[in-house]
């Protein structure tokens, strides 16, 4: 057809006239050599008309679709085997479109039409291909709707770029997972599991920064030691289970009352640590008055004994304005008023004064 050598003399073909009528002045003369020219484009494409026939494809496209040169022209092209979409929706149907109400609006000029679009393709070996189309109007030409349409072959690029999103949705997947073990490590280590509470060694930690931020920022800082009374009677009377249900709830209690004001540590064995920023002594105080009649409010029901067990706490408060020098001054100073609380009968709190800085005690006054 219309790669045939040059003969001048030859009777036009379809392709010829088609050009000879409409191609700007310049490609007249030559048509065959266009379709040379046309042919030695790496990128394939088709020339198309308004009904989109294959007026023209050129070498490449016939490489990408596997389809032997010059068995295109004159097919349709939704004929072929496109296997995404339905015809309408397919970016030349919504070019014509597009050209066609552009020409209705008097003010409108013809336009280039259409981003690029990815198409699937099955070639005749059953092999798929991903196709980049881009389809333009000619403009300039005598008959409308004749359309280029450019295809690329994205099926190597698009693997290419579907295979790195695989592995990084990958990496982020493990990454998240490693963000959720450190979480889960930082809770082990950091948590008292059976209360929940933040543990003894994370206040040694903690214990530092708080008392530097409260140095920094002339901020008040309170210290509260709570401790459970006769709490080895539970244990005796009801078991140690029983023991640790009653350890579980108070410290539930403690957790859900200081959520958004301090920070609770199981210090000991049934003693909490309440750290306050912000709080002076006068505050602290209230708060453990509130904190003791809750606590001894509780019921716990053993499942053991099948009874209903009711404890009482005594607390110890201090804050920095008491003359603490570190964190460890200011926990000792709550501890020691704690030891105070014992004496005076328990189920009662103490702040920090001169009868307790000068008090001595032992460890069995508690
Ligand atoms: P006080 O009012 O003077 O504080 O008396 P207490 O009986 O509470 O104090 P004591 O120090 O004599 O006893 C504390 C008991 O707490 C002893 C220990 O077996 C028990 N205990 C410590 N840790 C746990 C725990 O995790 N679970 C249970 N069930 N008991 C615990
Ligand atoms: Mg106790
Ligand atoms: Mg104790």
């Amino acid at each position: 057809m219309i790669r045939s050598t040059v003969d001048p003399s030859a009777k036009p073909n379809w392709l010829s006239k088609l050009f000879g009528w409409a191609l700007p002045k310049r490609f007249v003369a030559v048509p065959v050599e266009l379709g040379e020219v046309l042919d030695r484009f790496p990128e394939g494409f088709f020339i198309v008309d308004g009904r989109f026939n294959i007026l023209f494809a050129n070498e490449a496209i016939c490489n990408i679709l596997g389809i032997p040169h010059g068995h295109l022209e004159g097919q349709s092209l939704d004929s072929l085997k496109w296997c995404s979409s339905m015809p309408r929706n397919r970016p030349w149907h919504e070019a014509l479109r597009t050209a066609r109400s552009q020409r209705h609006n008097p003010e409108g000029v013809p336009i280039a039409v259409g981003d690029e679009q990815l198409m699937l393709y099955e070639r005749s070996d059953q092999s798929r291909r991903l196709l980049a189309i881009t389809v333009r109007e000619i403009t300039g030409l005598s008959i409308p709707d004749v359309m280029v349409i450019s295809v690329r072959d994205a099926t190597v690029v698009e693997t290419y770029r579907a295979e790195m999103e695989d592995l990084l949705a990958r990496v982020r997947r493990s990454r998240e997972e490693a963000h959720q073990s450190n979480e889960e490590l930082r809770q082990l280590v950091t948590q008292d599991a059976l209360t929940g509470c933040c543990n003894r060694r994370s206040l040694d930690e903690r214990g530092d920064i708080l008392w530097q931020n409260s140095t920094t920022d002339a901020a008040p800082l309170s210290c509260m030691m709570f401790d459970i009374d006769h709490f080895k009677s539970v244990n005796d009377e009801y078991g140690h289970a029983t023991g640790d249900e009653v350890l579980r709830c108070v410290g539930t209690s403690l957790r859900h009352t200081f959520e958004n004001v301090g920070e609770i540590y199981r210090y000991g064995g049934e003693e909490f640590c309440v750290m306050l920023p912000a709080y002076d002594l006068n505050a602290a105080r209230s708060i453990a008055e509130k904190v003791r009649s809750t606590v001894s409010h509780l019921s716990v029901h053993s499942a053991t004994t099948n009874e209903v067990i009711q404890v009482t706490v005594s607390i110890g408060v201090v804050d920095r304005d008491s003359g603490a020098k570190n964190i460890g001054e200011l926990i000792h100073q709550a501890d020691k008023c704690l030891y105070m609380a014992k004496r005076n009968g328990r189920n009662c709190v103490v702040t920090y004064g001169p009868e307790v800085a000068s008090a001595r005690f032992r460890s069995s006054d508690r």
